[in-house]
């Protein structure tokens, strides 16, 4: 299979670890970046897996959803407290975890749905990387 990969680097937001023992249960955000790999069932006409210059679709999901943003897992018993108390300090993200993983997982679908509409199913996620700032990252890619 041939791949191509797009970067977009640099998107500050905000989590926790609700269950977690350490400093990761505090509120604590990171500059993340999301390297995205795509695959498709044949080259488009142009010879390319997808035109990078017709993907402005995943950087407004990423504006509208994540970019300065805090990412609450769906779980997380002080959310909606904090959230009643504060509403003008949030931009709410709510996903299933609220991980790197659980975050590569989350955009991962969503980013694979968007590009199969916009390709009408020729064009699909094959993987996605996420980085927390420059030492972590996690690799999602489907079994
Ligand atoms: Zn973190």
């Amino acid at each position: 299979m041939i791949t191509c990969s797009k970067v977009y680097p640099d998107i500050p937001f905000a989590h926790r670890q609700p269950k977690h023992r350490g400093h990761c249960a505090l509120i604590h955000g990171h500059n993340w970046t999301f390297t995205v790999t795509f695959g498709c069932s044949k080259l488009d006409e142009n010879g390319f897996v997808v035109d990078f210059g017709d993907l402005k679709y995943l950087k407004q999901w990423l504006a509208d959803h994540l970019d300065h943003a805090c990412v609450f897992a769906e779980g997380d018993p002080e959310k909606d407290a904090l959230l009643a108390a504060f509403p003008h300090l949030f931009k709410p993200y709510v996903m299933a975890c609220a991980s790197a993983e659980g975050v590569a997982r989350h955009v991962f679908a969503a980013f694979d749905a968007l590009v199969r509409r916009h390709t009408g199913d020729r064009a699909f996620l094959v993987e996605l990387r996420v980085d927390e700032d420059h030492k972590n990252f996690v690799t999602y890619r489907p079994a």
